[in-house]
């Protein structure tokens, strides 16, 4: 099976590199992002819910307040009824803190009430009622059911003269599910977010809420309500009665042991934070693309030069190239090196296979081209053009060896090998065909153009003195040949010997034709 490319692995990483860096930023950013976005809501609750605390307080201390002094005013008044409902109404008016004002004996009957309730005339014995009799003091009440099951806060102040005499109380009653001064104060709605306040007292019932018909609900169970009713202010994370999380704010109020909460939708936090992930991702793929446009271009270069390494010496497996000639530009280290050791390698081998191809084709000892090689020379030449040859013999060279050495016959037969040269022209092929047997090649050359070849030899060879202290002579054959003799060489060899064999057998120091 092909292998994957370098470039394929390196790109590969690349992109898991890219993935993995992205998608962890991404990751850490979301957690990062939402936990903030929740510590930054609920700490908007707290303080919500701190503020709203602060101004319900100061709003339930005043309407006390007022409504005691109301009550001081209200006593010489006691015996006009008429007087007393006026004054009721006009009270009712100018405070705006209450839905109704009634006042009450001792005995718990209504007297008389702004606006004008059914209960006039009757005795009311209602929870609110009998614990401010009994007090006689101002106080708000618990959360209580009134006649007609309307949740009802009662807030009341003593009738007393100067005297302390005691005549009933002066009660202010807020119908917590209509309109009253708690909404005033908290606002109505749900905010558009679904966020939202409730109030709760003491016993964990809902005194305000958004949803008007929550009011009166005993949420006691709820954690963050538990934490207000044992006095604790501060924020959470909640699960609310409807299964919904929501992110509190929560602030005690230590004069009425209420609880303030104000709280957000969870989810709601959710959809900004998403929406800055999206927006990162959003605006980091101009960078991702440009970061990897960039890696990408930097793995191709330095996939290149192995890449290029890898065709060469794939190519110089199949034998399609020898030395790398393309220039492979190397520019880190292990490149660098690959590409030396690989440039020395495929040029030692050459030049190895070089000087072999030239020992396998040289005659060691004259320098001279040997049999073989002049074989290939014949066979090279006969399918091209004419040429002749001239075998040679030197004659009784045994005699040389004999009698001064072979070491003097080797330097003869170098001697021999130099005076050949000598004589030829540069396109001649001068060989040592074995033992003192010589040949010279003449291409393009007729059987007169060797005849004087061997003449020049044989004048050269009479005015020379050789290593062997004598002139050596020679016997020669003589051989034209032309293509379209279509003559095997072996053939054409044989006769040339033949011709070289006449000669010697002729008394040697001569030629003969083939
Ligand atoms: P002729 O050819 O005239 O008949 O006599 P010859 O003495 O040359 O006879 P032959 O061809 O029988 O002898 C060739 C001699 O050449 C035999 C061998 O000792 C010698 N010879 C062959 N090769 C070498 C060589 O490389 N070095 C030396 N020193 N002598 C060699
Ligand atoms: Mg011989
Ligand atoms: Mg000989």
């Amino acid at each position: 099976m092909l292998k994957k490319s370098l470039r394929f692995w390196i790109l590969t990483l690349l992109c898991l590199t890219m993935f993995g860096l992205l998608s962890s930023t991404l990751l850490v950013s979301y957690f990062v992002t939402k936990e903030n976005a929740i510590n930054h809501t609920m700490e908007i609750n707290r303080v919500y819910s701190e503020k709203l605390a602060q101004i319900t307080d100061q709003s339930f201390e005043s309407m006390k307040e007022s409504l005691s002094l109301r009550a001081i005013d209200m006593v010489p008044l006691l015996s006009d009824e008429e007087g007393l409902t006026k004054a009721l109404y006009q009270y009712l008016r100018s405070s705006n803190y209450f839905n109704s004002i009634a006042v009450i004996n001792e005995e718990a009957k209504v007297l008389t009430s702004a606006p004008a309730l059914d209960v006039i005339g009757f005795h009311v014995h209602s929870v609110g009622i009998t614990e401010a009799l009994e007090k006689k003091e101002t106080l708000i009440s618990d959360l209580y059911d009134g006649v007609v099951g309307q949740k009802i806060l009662l807030i009341s102040s003593p009738l007393q003269d100067h005297e302390g005499n005691y005549y009933g109380l002066l009660a202010g009653v807020i119908y917590l599910q209509d309109h009253n001064i708690i909404e005033t104060v908290l606002g109505e709605h749900f905010s558009q977010d679904g966020s939202y306040v409730y109030v709760v007292d003491q016993h964990g019932s809902i005194i305000y809420h958004a949803d008007r018909n929550r009011i009166g609900e005993v949420v006691s169970d709820n954690p963050v309500v538990k934490k207000l009713m044992n006095g604790e202010s501060g924020a959470m994370k909640v699960t609310n009665t409807k299964e919904i999380d929501m992110l509190a704010g929560f602030t005690h109020i230590p004069s009425s042991n209420w609880g303030i909460v104000s709280q957000t939708p969870y989810e709601v936090i959710m959809e900004p934070v998403l929406g800055t992930i999206k927006k990162m991702m959003f605006y980091s793929i101009p960078f991702v693309l440009l970061t990897f446009l960039l890696a990408r271009m930097f793995a191709n270069r330095i996939a290149y030069p192995l890449q290029q390494l890898a065709m060469q010496t794939y190519k110089l497996k199949e034998n399609k190239s020898t030395v790398n000639e393309t220039k492979i530009p190397t520019w880190y280290f292990e490149a660098e090196q690959l590409n030396q050791t690989f440039k020395d390698y495929i040029q030692n081998q050459e030049s190895q296979l070089q000087s072999a191809t030239k020992e396998a084709l040289t005659d060691p000892l004259t320098g001279l081209a040997n049999r073989r090689a002049l074989i290939k020379t014949l066979q090279a030449l006969q399918e091209q053009m004419h040429f002749s040859i001239i075998l040679i013999d030197i004659d009784h060279f045994k005699t040389v060896n004999d009698t001064l050495g072979h070491k003097t016959g080797d330097e003869t037969l170098v001697f021999f090998a130099e005076a050949m040269q000598r004589i030829t022209r540069e396109k001649d092929v001068c060989g040592r065909f074995g033992g003192e047997e010589f040949m010279i090649i003449l291409p393009e050359a007729g059987t007169q153009d060797a005849i004087d070849v061997a003449k020049r030899l044989k004048g050269f060879l009479q005015d020379t003195i050789s290593p062997a202290g004598r002139v050596i002579t020679f016997s020669a054959g003589i051989g034209f040949y032309c293509d379209s003799y279509e003559e095997e060489i072996d053939q054409f060899l044989n006769r040339v010997d033949a011709a070289l064999y006449k000669a010697k057998d002729q008394g040697r120091n001569q030629y003969k034709t083939a």
